[in-house]
């Protein structure tokens, strides 16, 4: 019976690493810091590079780049002392080339060891020095006079490891490991048919293969990821995640929530009150929210829509439907300044309606702070906040909706923790995740597997596309004059000042740096600063008046990167834009264009321009399109950094890239679905497989 035959398999892979022979507690212990607790977690801790040490190259045929080993007799040892000790050894081979091998440590044996006539095999990276090729800290060892070097028959697999745990005694516990490897059949979790129907290969040899690849096999596409073993590998992980996605959202769905149906009065009255129609597209993504809403299970719904389609009023529109129905919700923005913008934008819009918005960030503090905990314990209706919302000490009376803005920059875990605040037995809060950077489909589908998704594909009517140019900051006295003509004729400028990861003084200083200069070149227009330095209440009165068209120009950090909403202006100026991302030139730009008229970006920048650095201001000027825009940013960084998650490590795969790899979610999610219906343990042992041992690995 098949089922046995999966016990088989599990008692081999389940048993402790330390079960192997000769791994004792330190090497155990070593290994358990890797996440490497069972003989399977060996099975699948996977190279993340080759080195190719089956053959030697000569000298002569060396270029710059190359990964290599070589084999030479030292013609010359030289030890430096002018600026930090050096020892350089030449070594040359029958190519009769020479070679340089370079360390900046070492011991008085090693230069015991290198003296001339010695032959050495060498292994190192290959480049271009001063003096010509070299390689620096070479690994290298001593050949008996006439030997013939030993050569290794498979490409030698470097694996992820830690302090202590060399890359020869991990090889060769992996190497113990899979001389456990049980029969294909039994190894494999992808059921037979599945695996057939999409032209799987199998499990067996494809460990078998990356862990040892033959001699000739193809290196390049070993280093890129893309042998056919590697994309069987990253198919069963991408599969893995995607299950347990799935997992984690159908366990959600079996709880309950609170039906929010609401009797329509006050989103009718807000509707009523608004100087705009809702376009279709918000109108329908609206209606799939007070649909969910509306439902006893919970909702887990992603709002994608881009800078400036309005998104806001969809999130206010929900929150009324459940202060109709008399629950709680939280809104959490993931900057201290949009969660104002937020706070502003409901109180206008709600407070006419009688409902009250709470302001809970980590400056309110004190007397201040004890006081709106109260009123949130007692069941405020609305509560807008940063992350401080989800500190111990918050509790909510009744929570039905949990809303979070710009989902990207939160991890998952954080929105779990919010959503914990709302747990009463097994009810939890419905929740609603916006998101201002477009995902592109395919990543959506795979990081995004636990919620639905709705597109707020249109922006509101009278928008026009914003004509962008990159100038070199050589030419910044004509930018400036480009300023003051566009203020001669009424329109608004704004300057964006964008000094990154340095301090907010450090930026503030330069807003102000900027500011003299443009007040002193612009003798006849009124200009503005704001940044991030400033109290609430002075931003406030500085943007009041930009927004009443008092200033023409505001010079401001990347503070108005969200929330800043003045149609009038239509000249925006980013300094330094080589220093940022695609998504965050996309959202600054997204503060013009708002209103009729013509508008217009200028992307100054510093030459020299690196390469990525112009491909990504050449995007700015092709396209206005958040959609293409994201999916150019995915190609250009990856898909850990688009979403946010590097740092939380959320989506670190051991072999799969979604960027590479994106052709295989079709079918990874075909087969997913299969397995989620027909063969739920099956499933389960693929996730314990792959996440089991990283998951403990992550909680310790
Ligand atoms: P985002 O999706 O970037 O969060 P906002 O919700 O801030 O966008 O909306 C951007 C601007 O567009 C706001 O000034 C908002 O009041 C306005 N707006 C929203 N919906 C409409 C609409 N249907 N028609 C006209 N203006 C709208
Ligand atoms: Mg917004």
């Amino acid at each position: 019976m098949p089922s046995d035959k999966l016990l088989i398999a599990d008692a081999a892979g389940l048993r402790p690493v330390g079960s192997l022979p000769g791994i004792g507690p330190a090497l155990a212990d070593a290994l358990s810091r890797l996440g490497l607790e069972r003989v399977q977690d060996l099975w699948f801790h996977l190279p993340l590079r080759y080195e190719d040490r089956t053959r030697i190259s000569t000298i002569a045929e060396l270029r710059a780049g190359d990964r290599v080993q070589v084999q030479g007799v030292v013609e010359a040892v030289e030890r430096g002392f002018r600026y930090r000790p050096q020892l350089k050894v030449a070594v040359s081979d029958d190519s009769r080339q020479t070679l340089l091998l370079r360390f900046f440590h070492f011991h008085r044996a090693q230069v015991d060891q290198l003296q001339p006539g010695r032959r050495l095999l060498i292994y190192g990276e290959v480049r271009l020095g001063s003096q010509g090729l070299e390689m620096v800290h070479p690994q290298y060892q001593r050949l008996a006079d006439d030997a013939e070097p030993a050569m290794e028959d498979r490409l030698t697999p470097v694996y992820p490891t830690t302090e202590g745990l060399g890359q020869k005694r991990i090889a060769g516990v992996i190497a113990k490991a899979l001389a456990l490897l049980p029969p294909a059949e039994q190894l494999e979790l992808i059921p037979p048919e599945l695996a057939a129907a999409h032209g799987l290969t199998s499990l067996r040899d494809a460990l078998l293969y990356v862990h040892r690849p033959p001699a000739d096999a193809h290196v390049e596409q070993l280093t890129l990821g893309r042998h056919p073993a590697q994309q069987r590998l990253a198919f069963e992980e991408l599969l893995t995640q995607h299950l347990s996605l799935k997992r984690m959202r159908a366990a959600v769905r079996r709880r309950h929530a609170p039906a929010l149906g609401g009797d329509g009065t006050l989103r009718k009255q807000l509707l009523n009150g608004l100087p705009f129609a809702l376009t279709g597209a918000q109108q329908r993504v609206s209606d799939d929210v007070a649909v969910d809403i509306a439902k006893s299970r919970p909702m887990l719904r992603l709002v994608q829509g881009d800078v400036g389609s309005g998104k806001t009023v969809v999130a206010a529109l929900a929150a009324l439907a459940a202060a109709e129905t008399g629950y709680q919700v939280a809104l959490m923005a993931p900057t201290e300044l949009l969660a104002e913008q937020h706070l502003r934008n409901f109180r206008h819009w709600l407070q006419p309606l009688g409902v009250e918005v709470e302001w809970l960030a980590g400056k309110v503090t004190g007397k201040a702070r004890q006081q709106a905990l109260s009123r949130v314990a007692l069941g405020a209706p609305i509560v807008v906040g940063t992350h401080a919302l989800m500190q111990e000490g918050v509790a909510f009376a009744r929570l039905g909706l949990v809303i979070v803005d710009e989902q990207h920059r939160f991890g998952v875990q954080q929105r779990l923790a919010l959503r914990d605040k709302g747990l009463e037995g097994d009810q939890v809060p419905h929740q609603l995740v916006l998101t201002a950077t477009p995902i592109p489909r395919t990543l959506a589908m795979s990081a995004y597997a636990d919620l639905d998704v709705s597109s707020i594909d249109e922006l509101p009517p009278g928008r026009t596309p914003v004509q962008t140019i990159a100038i070199s900051n050589a030419r910044r006295v004509e930018v400036i004059e480009r300023i003051h003509a566009a203020c001669s004729e009424g329109r608004q400028v704004y300057w964006v000042c964008t000094l990154i990861e340095e301090s907010e003084q450090l930026r503030a200083q330069a807003a102000e740096v900027a500011h003299a200069e443009l007040s002193a070149a612009l003798s006849d227009c009124k200009v503005g600063l704001i940044h991030g330095r400033m109290k609430p209440k002075e931003k406030q009165a500085v943007m009041d008046a930009f927004t009443a068209g008092e200033l023409a120009v505001l010079v401001a950090t990347t503070v108005i990167e969200v929330g800043v909403d003045v149609p009038n202006a239509s000249l925006m100026v980013i300094e330094n834009s080589e220093r940022l991302g695609l998504a965050q030139l996309h959202q600054l730009r997204g503060r013009v264009g708002r209103g009729a008229v013509a508008s217009n970006c200028v992307l100054l920048y510093q030459p020299p321009l690196g390469q990525l650095a112009r491909e990504r201001l050449q995007v700015m000027r092709d396209t206005n399109d958040g959609f293409r825009i994201a999916e150019k940013d995915l190609e250009l960084r990856g898909p850990g950094e688009v979403l946010g998650t590097r740092q939380t490590g959320q989506l670190s795969f051991r072999i799969a890239d979604l960027s590479r790899d994106a052709h295989l979610l079709p079918a990874v999610q075909q087969v997913g679905a299969e397995m989620l219906r027909h063969h739920a343990k099956r499933a389960e042992q693929l996730i314990e497989r792959w996440v089991g041992g990283a998951a403990r690995y992550a909680h310790a």
